[in-house]
């Protein structure tokens, strides 16, 4: 569009600090720009273009609900937002999901829940959750406050109270503070991935799960980020061997589209009756069929492409000159390197190549169906720029 930028900056508020590119279009992992410069997108809209942009098989299923009907109120049933919840808890033994539309929807959602069956369960005063610093849990009034990071907590209260933060490598710093205020849950990311890609210690993890298990505490995952297949299961916590009582997710659930879902399993399948939560645009029959389409796709085969990648790029990068660490699961990936890491972003972009931050460091997130050639190609950029050449 003509003149995009100066309307951009005059009119939209000014919450975003852009980079100096607008995109026209975008096809599998590429996107184009106004100029036709051509990039290879490793950040597939921060973990939501699941398998890439204009998908044709995710086009089709969109498309094909449109022309049925594009929204109905949820004062009556639909397709697509049952046939979608049947198979989420099919693959994940939840027994119930509210959709809303966004991640920070489906946080609120879980914190409305944990305190309404602690109240139900316990009376008044359980309300406590602990959530963990570094954590970042959307940017409403409540998931800010449930966001572990001071730098949230400003400008806009008074925010919810009842959120406590923990040290996410101290367990006991955790118990204790579950010991000192009557708390109805543990709230956490897998991997904190607006923190930094810092995965969660697996004995950490064992013991606040063991924890929460004997005292009747509920376990919330946000897999806002960490979901649908992005760390090579389909849901992160598959891979520390618990199963949650909540799991948030949203970003590439619908592959593009704004849906978000809370996921609720046996304890608090019934904490929510007629009248005591909704969402205008929850389960949006075009999101839905969107998801549809994304979720029946991630099977066994792709999530063993996905960790097949994922180790290329561990390998090809560990080690390699100008690289301090890399961390994360599967596409999910944080590389801190010599260089500031907004130099090193910034000659990745001029070289073509679109990965994003995450704190100090460079952060991957490609779609998930990424060719390999192209991965390589990326990664081939990724180190040059990093190496300083
Ligand atoms: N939770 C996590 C772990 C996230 O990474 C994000 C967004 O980055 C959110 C919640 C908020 O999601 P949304 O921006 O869709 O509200």
């Amino acid at each position: 569009m003509k003149n995009c930028k100066s309307i951009d900056k005059k009119y939209v508020a000014n919450t975003y600090s852009r980079f100096d590119i607008e995109i026209v279009s975008g096809k599998g992992s590429y996107v184009f720009d106004d100029k036709g410069k051509k990039y290879i997108d490793l950040n597939s809209g921060i973990a939501v273009n699941t398998f890439g942009l204009c998908d044709k098989k995710w086009i089709d299923a969109t498309t094909n609900q449109m022309n049925q009907f594009q929204h109905v109120s949820n004062l009556y049933y639909s397709a697509p937002g049952a046939k979608l919840a049947k198979m989420l808890c099919k693959r994940t033994g939840a027994k119930k999901v509210f959709f809303g539309n966004s991640g920070a929807e489906a946080n609120e959602c879980a914190i409305k829940v944990a305190r309404k069956w602690a109240k139900d369960k316990f009376g008044e005063d359980d309300y406590y959750i602990i959530t963990l610093k570094n954590s970042f849990h959307g940017r409403t009034i409540t998931t800010l406050k449930a966001t572990g990071q001071d730098v949230f907590h400003k400008d806009f209260g008074p925010f919810t109270e009842g959120f406590l933060y923990a040290d996410p490598s101290n367990a006991n710093e955790l118990i204790n503070l579950a010991k000192s205020k009557k708390c109805c849950a543990f709230m956490f990311e897998m991997i904190q991935g607006e923190g930094g890609v810092l995965p969660l210690d697996k004995n950490f993890v064992s013991k606040i799960v063991d924890y929460a298990h004997r005292n009747d505490i509920l376990l919330i995952v946000d897999e806002v980020q960490t979901g649908n297949g992005r760390t090579g299961t389909l849901y992160a916590y598959e891979q520390y061997g618990f199963t949650p009582d909540i799991v948030t997710t949203a970003k590439g659930l619908a592959g593009g589209l704004p849906l978000g879902a809370t996921l609720l399993f046996e304890k608090v399948e019934k904490t929510l009756g007629y009248g005591s939560h909704g969402s205008t645009f929850g389960a949006n029959p075009v999101s839905c069929a969107g998801a549809i389409s994304i979720l029946s796709r991630i099977n066994s085969k792709l999530l063993k492409s996905v960790n097949e990648k994922s180790k290329y790029i561990f390998d090809s990068l560990n080690g390699a000159k100008g690289i301090k660490s890399v961390s994360g699961m599967g596409l999910m990936i944080g590389i801190e390197t010599d260089e500031d890491s907004s130099v090193v972003l910034k000659k990745c972009i001029e070289n073509g190549v679109l990965p994003i931050k995450a704190k100090n460091k460079i952060r991957l997130l490609p779609a998930l169906n990424i060719p390999m050639n192209t991965l390589k190609e990326a990664v081939k950029i990724i180190k040059k720029c990093a190496a300083g050449e």
